[in-house]
């Protein structure tokens, strides 16, 4: 049977799979993103990845697509700016097509898993909706009467670059205050670090011992008994939902679907932010409802890269 590979080529992981046209994932591995060793280094990564995930698949390879974190050409083909792995002007698609002899596609990551979600899961029911993963940024995508909209050359939809706080925390962008410095995964590890280190008793410190283990679930795991973790967390659920509210005043989409790592912490994140969300949104009671809902494809930037050749 014919597959198409997804890789999801993020901050922190290389993710890629083989998928059947119906989105289910017939082969899964992952290697770190190792952003540090240059760009060179990172695009042969991903040819051993897709070289591991093809040996021994019978069928025909149909086509290869990538989700990268950041902003691609108009003819999808160069990734223009990557600001989370220092990359601009990096074309990607020609050597994997001389290598692999199929087409090969790029979109931005979180396009891409939107569009997973849109196909396949959560978002499948809905027209308009708004997808943001929380990771190492927060990407997002735009869906509205169905299709993703990109904005002129594919350049626009970045969500995470909204800015919340004036003058505040410096982005990788250039700008300061962008919504991905309060609430992407990385935003919330500064944020955990910075209580601990003002709290030396937290309970927090049992689990990592130092601050170098801490990550996006560290101050979720003691949310019910530790005042730091639940100050930490109060304050992130607060950004986020700043986020959504803005989202939700200037789309009124019938749903925001939160997905990334963060989406793990499940019904109290979504719920959380629903919350929020529900006593501050323009026209409170008199507007449709926006519904929070939480991504439910399992790797949906694999199984939406792959979709892109469909
Ligand atoms: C980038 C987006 C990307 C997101 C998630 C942001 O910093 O600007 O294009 O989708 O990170 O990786």
């Amino acid at each position: 049977m014919n597959y198409y590979v997804g890789i999801d080529l993020g901050g922190t992981f290389i993710k890629g799979g083989a998928v059947r046209r119906n989105g289910k994932i017939i082969k899964f591995d992952y290697v770190p993103t190792r952003v540090s060793s240059g760009v060179q280094v990172v695009l042969s990564d991903i040819e051993a990845l897709i070289e591991k995930l093809i040996g021994g698949l019978k069928g025909r390879l149909m086509g290869i697509g990538i989700g990268v974190p950041g902003i691609v050409d108009g003819k999808k083909e160069t990734v223009v700016l990557a600001p989370n792995l220092n990359w601009s002007n990096v074309p990607v698609t020609k050597r994997l097509e001389e290598k692999f002899g199929c087409p090969v596609t790029i979109s931005n990551d979180a396009n891409v898993a939107g569009l997973g979600e849109a196909k396949f899961g959560s978002a499948k029911k809905y027209k308009t909706s708004i997808f943001l993963t929380l990771g190492t940024g927060i990407g997002s995508a735009i869906i509205i009467n169905g299709k993703l909209f990109e904005g002129n050359a594919s350049a626009g939809a970045e969500i995470g670059h909204m800015i919340i706080q004036k003058g505040g925390h410096p982005c990788a962008c250039g700008n300061r205050g962008c919504f991905e410095t309060y609430a992407s995964a990385t935003a919330l590890v500064r944020d955990t670090v910075e209580a601990m280190e003002n709290d030396k008793s937290s309970k927090m410190w049992d689990d990592v011992g130092s601050t170098d283990k801490v990550n996006g679930k560290t101050a979720f795991a003691h949310y019910h008994d530790d005042a730091t973790a639940k100050k930490v967390v109060d304050n992130y659920l607060e950004n986020l939902a700043t986020g959504v509210i803005n989202i939700a005043n200037i789309f009124r989409p019938e749903a925001i679907i939160l997905g990334g790592g963060l989406s793990k912490e499940g019904a109290f994140l979504s719920e959380s932010v629903q919350k929020l969300l529900d006593e501050h949104i323009y026209a409170v009671d008199l507007g449709p409802k926006v519904e929070v809902m939480l991504a439910s494809v399992k790797e949906a930037g694999v199984v939406g890269a792959a979709s892109l050749n469909m």
